[in-house]
């Protein structure tokens, strides 16, 4: 009786084994399509962000490059205007109506002014671009450090995602392995539950929660749990459960 008891017990107890071994392989491979999908999504953020972030910085840069192309134009400007003061000085050595001599006096002082306001809008451009220099510098350095950091993140994520199809590969190979083991009908029936609860088909049981709803054990089910080796379910999510000693296991 006492050995017949004994071998029950440690058939069940290898079912139970084989179980939780399956559950495993089931739940990670779960867990790691999960995260063949999540990797994708992550990476594209990354991305999304880096982009903006250097859209952002380079802000001080954009507007550097455009003083400086407004600066030559206005260089240009001066220069077209020397140019067509030169001219009417020549000319006026030329004129011996007075009338016309006036207008290009005239000419000569409307270019002249305008030449100076350009000189004026010149300076203050150029003691923009000295400020903006030194931001521009400090920004490239902290685009570097980020650029850095991005794609130390980014071959970290993109490592990752190339290792998940070897660890699908393993945990299947495992899974085929412990299913080979497990009884036609138990099987049948772990599939069943797994279908209906989330994935989950056998789950632990401690202090008389069932950790796979978190709903209470009733007090001779949990007794029972503990002593016997037999297979029982748990009367809320009808999930196989198992006692387990949480604290000896940590
Ligand atoms: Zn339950």
């Amino acid at each position: 009786m006492c050995i017949f008891r004994g071998k029950r017990e440690k058939i069940l107890e290898e079912k139970l084994l084989l179980l939780i071994k399956l559950q495993e392989c089931d739940s990670q491979l779960v867990k790691l399509s999960a995260k063949k999908k999540k990797l994708p999504e992550n990476i594209d953020k990354l991305d999304k962000e880096f982009a903006s972030f250097k859209e952002e910085i380079e802000k001080n840069r954009v507007k550097y490059d455009e003083l400086k192309s407004s600066h030559s134009e206005k260089e240009n400007k001066i220069k077209r205007l020397n140019e067509s003061i030169v001219k009417t000085k020549e000319r006026m050595l030329e004129v011996k109506n007075n009338k016309e001599y006036q207008a290009m006096l005239k000419e000569i002082e409307i270019a002249e002014t305008s030449r100076s306001n350009i000189e004026t809008e010149i300076i203050s451009i150029l003691d923009e671009l000295d400020k903006l220099s030194v931001l521009v510098k400090k920004d490239e350095e902290t685009l570097k450090q980020n650029k850095n950091k991005y794609e130390q993140e980014k071959k970290t994520i993109e490592n990752d995602l190339n290792s998940i199809d070897t660890d699908i590969l393993d945990w299947e190979k495992k899974r085929i392995d412990v299913r080979k083991n497990v009884a036609e009908d138990l099987l049948a029936k772990y599939e069943k539950i797994k279908k209906r609860n989330q994935g989950i088909g056998v789950i632990s049981v401690w202090k008389s929660v069932c950790n796979g709803c978190h709903m209470n054990i009733p007090p001779q089910l949990y007794n029972e749990l503990q002593k016997s080796n037999q297979l029982f379910s748990c009367p809320n999510c009808d999930r196989i459960i198992y006692f387990q000693d949480m604290e000896k296991q940590a």
